[in-house]
């Protein structure tokens, strides 16, 4: 059993990660002060003695923490890249530079003096629009240091900058997970992003938006795999200073994600196209032949069993109503 702490424990993937350790047998403490995490995602996990949550930003000095720890997951980030959603890192710039420099910094000085594990979640926006298809590790990305993105792109280039750098001048054992976009269960519905817009339209019978002419492609990972691929990431031994691509190399364009969730859906709402995101980038797709040679890992989940489980948790969150009438209520 190893003693782990998490920040950003109350958000999407942070919450399946903590479930996912918890079931290991391991002992948790979540760090999060619910930015864009909600309290009924650690609710759930209050029950195990095995699990204590501290609310807290990261930016501000730690609290002490007793005893040792054996494993640090730095997930505490603003992620959604939606100008609508009022949980973007647009909405909450400061908020998303500093949590990613100042609270990475914060974090690492706790695994300096715990002697404990590191993992920063970066992120495939690191390598801004592409020029490079697919993306391996080695690739140094097309990124605007001052366009719109750049508040959470360039503060996640820096997140990734300083934990290298505790490892180069500080020996802690690092490791750079770079997540591609990842889906599931638990995305609120304010977050906007495409999937859960795709879903929640759907399943109110509207027109799906679609920002530019949905030929633009996206590789999408179930949030279970990811989990996965983060924690064999971190047990692995002899990987330290590693930076690894954690997604899913199945690229669709937006239009086909559309088609699927209507199709799933049984909806009949038609695409409404609107123009295209500055900075949006036009390709994403991971290459993971490093995570497979390192971890033995890839993505397991078929879109189709992903898809139904995450239009399963949106479902009971809207209620019967919400479902297009003539589709049964069958699972
Ligand atoms: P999320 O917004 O659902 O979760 C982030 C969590 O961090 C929330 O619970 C939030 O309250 C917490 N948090 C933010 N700032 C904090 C602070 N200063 N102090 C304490 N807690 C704070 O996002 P997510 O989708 O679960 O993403 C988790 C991590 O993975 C992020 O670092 C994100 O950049 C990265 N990532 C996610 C994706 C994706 O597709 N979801 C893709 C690439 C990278």
């Amino acid at each position: 059993m190893k003693r782990i702490l998490i920040s950003g424990g109350a958000g999407f993937i942070g919450s399946h990660l903590v479930a996912t350790l918890l079931e290991l047998g391991h002992e948790v403490i979540c760090l999060d002060n619910l930015v864009t995490g909600t309290q009924a995602a650690v609710d759930r996990f209050a029950s195990s003695p095995r699990f204590s949550f501290i609310s807290h930003d990261v930016t501000q000095a730690l609290p002490a923490i007793e005893g040792e720890l054996q494993w640090i997951f730095h997930l505490a980030s603003p992620a959604s890249p939606h100008y609508d959603s009022p949980i973007s890192y647009h909405a909450l710039p400061m908020e998303t530079m500093l949590v990613n420099t100042q609270g990475t910094k914060n974090m690492l000085d706790v695994a300096l003096a715990k002697h404990a594990r590191f993992l920063f979640t970066s992120t495939s926006e690191i390598y801004g629009d592409p020029l490079e298809h697919p993306q391996r590790e080695s690739y140094r990305g097309n990124v605007s240091t001052t366009g719109p993105r750049s508040i959470y792109d360039e503060a996640k280039r820096f997140g990734e900058t300083i934990t290298a750098y505790y490892h180069r001048a500080k020996g802690v054992d690092i490791r750079i997970a770079r997540i591609f976009n990842t889906y599931g269960p638990g995305i609120r519905p304010d977050d906007q992003r495409m999937l859960t817009n795709f879903i929640l339209q759907a399943l109110k019978n509207e027109p799906l938006t679609i920002n530019g002419d949905g030929t633009q492609t996206r590789s999408l990972c179930y949030v279970k795999d990811t989990v996965k691929g983060l924690i064999r990431l971190m047990d692995q031994d002899g990987l330290a200073g590693g930076v690894v691509n954690i997604g899913n190399p199945e690229e669709r364009t937006v239009n086909e994600y559309a088609q699927f969730v209507l199709k799933e859906i049984g909806a009949t709402s038609q695409p409404n196209y609107l123009p295209t995101i500055q900075d949006d980038p036009q390709r994403r797709q991971p290459d993971i032949s490093k995570a497979h040679k390192l971890l033995g890992w890839q993505p397991e989940t078929s879109f189709e069993v992903g898809l139904r489980e995450t239009i399963a948790y949106y479902r009971a969150l809207l209620g019967p109503d919400s479902v297009p009438a003539s589709v049964p209520l069958t699972d």
